[in-house]
């Protein structure tokens, strides 16, 4: 019977048993699953998991199964992004987050099935098929990391590492009943993780309850010099895992329980509001001005991010390659049978707002817009140490029901993108459920201020049942 397993729970089944059966429990669960949420099995993870059996550690992660997104570089295991530009790609390195996690003896199961090159809000657009929700299969997992949380959800994997360009750790946390965290941008070295927009993104560990997420940012968070955003800091993640919220300001943004709000959603979230409010926080209501313009301004440069990224997939060096006469009819056949079609609109359109004519008119009034939105968060938190609202508007949608109109799918993230543009951090954890499917509260901090948003989702957690409940068939 698939689990859901904290870090703790997994290490004591692993001294009562061994990291081999543990691995193979999981590697089991995910042959027998039908929710698709691996595109590529770690073929090695057994005999990584024997070493932890016969080299006993006391190492933090040693012989805890992990997935990954399948956007995030693992020498020696394919690493596709969802893409047919990608299908046979091994990476001959590891990303910076794999080498910390290997040093600390995680056992990488497996890859995490996403939308194509983490462009999405669904895990529809992938190459490999859909991803669906543990929670009702005829709806989607959220995306773009949509694989990682159906993973969690099902008993898949107990942690996973997911990325969030504009969301996409906090949409499928919130649609699959688990927790996310997007960090500081900055905090977690990007070096091996496959771009789509780098200004925006972060990778972002996901799991079951809030305590794991402290203890993978432990072993993930630091300065690299191979990313020129790395930052040098040095925090303690596990010490903002405190059950105590006496005192705590809460800011409640107007602008992110907004009109279109499910208002089933919105009443739960409410409810979590009081419930901070009777553990002893204070909370008021305040305003970002500026997030209405934050949806536009978040796709012109995620957009223009990416039509400059993705153009080293051209065939020339890996990945696909379709022969052509020359150079040019190569590079084109392989681009047009490489990627699909939202990465392709994706590509035009930031390849349109880069272009001389149209930069000033659009590029550079969505950077001054980035800058409008930093300045809203910033004016909010001289005021108070977080902020709170829901992750998604709504619940997650069925398969199918979105995928044949864009805009509707970029809506999704509305309450996510601002967050990217002013580089703060966030989390989702669960906090209830609507029509039997889970809702998520989004909370917000201050720049490098992950432990507050630990803190006060840790006291959520520690005082509520919500991360307790199940899909059916999941222990
Ligand atoms: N849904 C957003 C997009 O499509 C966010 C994706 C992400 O965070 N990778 O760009």
């Amino acid at each position: 019977m698939p689990e859901w397993m904290s870090i703790r729970d997994t290490k004591h089944k692993i001294d009562n048993l061994s990291a081999e059966e543990v691995t193979s429990s999981y590697l089991d669960t995910i042959e027998k699953s039908s929710i698709n949420a691996f595109t590529n099995i770690n073929k090695k993870a057994i005999e990584d998991a024997k070493y932890y059996d016969k080299n006993q550690s006391d190492l933090p992660l040693a012989g805890v199964p992990i997935s990954i997104k399948d956007n995030i570089s693992t020498k020696g295991i394919p690493t596709t992004c969802s893409s047919r530009m990608l299908e046979n790609y091994i990476p001959p390195f590891n990303a910076h987050v794999i080498e910390k996690l290997y040093e600390a003896g995680a056992i990488i199961i497996g890859k995490t099935n996403m939308d194509e090159f983490a462009m999405g809000g669904s895990t529809e657009t992938c190459c490999g098929g859909t991803t669906f929700n543990p929670w009702d299969t005829s709806r989607v997992p959220g995306g773009s990391s949509g694989g990682s949380a159906a993973a969690l959800a099902a008993g898949e994997s107990p942690i996973s590492l997911g990325s969030d360009t504009g969301g996409s750790v906090r949409s499928p946390a919130s649609y699959c009943g688990v927790v996310a965290m997007k960090p500081t941008y900055g905090t977690i070295s990007r070096y091996g993780l496959i771009s789509y927009s780098n200004s925006l993104e972060q990778i972002g560990p996901m799991a079951t309850c809030v305590e794991d997420i402290a203890h993978i940012m432990d072993v993930i968070a630091g300065y690299d010099n191979r990313d020129s955003t790395s930052i040098k800091r040095d925090i303690n993640y596990s010490d903002a895992i405190i059950n105590d919220s006496e005192g705590m300001k809460i800011g409640v943004p107007t602008e992110l329980i907004s009109d279109g709000i499910n208002p089933k959603v919105e009443k739960i979230v409410w409810d979590a509001i009081h419930k901070m409010e009777d553990l002893g926080a204070i909370w008021k209501e305040v305003s970002l001005p500026t997030t209405k313009y934050a949806l536009p301004a978040y796709y012109i440069l995620a957009m223009s991010d990416a039509s400059s990224n993705l153009a080293r997939f051209d065939g020339t060096r890996y990945g696909l390659r379709v022969e052509g006469n020359n150079w040019h009819v190569m590079a084109s056949k392989t681009r047009a049978q490489g990627f699909g079609d939202e990465v392709k609109r994706r590509i035009l359109l930031g390849t349109y707002a880069l272009s001389a004519g149209y930069h000033d008119k659009y590029y550079v009034k969505a950077l001054k817009v980035r800058t409008l939105v930093k300045n809203d968060f910033d004016r909010a938190f001289n005021d108070v140490d977080v902020l709170m609202g829901p992750t998604m508007a709504d619940i997650a949608f069925k398969v199918g029901e979105k995928i044949e109109d864009p805009l509707s799918i970029y809506m999704t993230d509305i309450n996510n993108v601002p967050v990217n543009l002013a580089g703060v951090p966030s989390m989702s954890i669960p906090c209830g459920f609507a029509d039997k499917m889970p809702v998520g509260l989004q909370i917000i901090g201050n720049t490098f201020d992950e432990s507050s948003i630990l803190r006060c989702a840790y006291t959520f957690e520690q005082n509520t049942n919500h991360h307790r409940k199940r899909p059916d068939g999941v222990n």
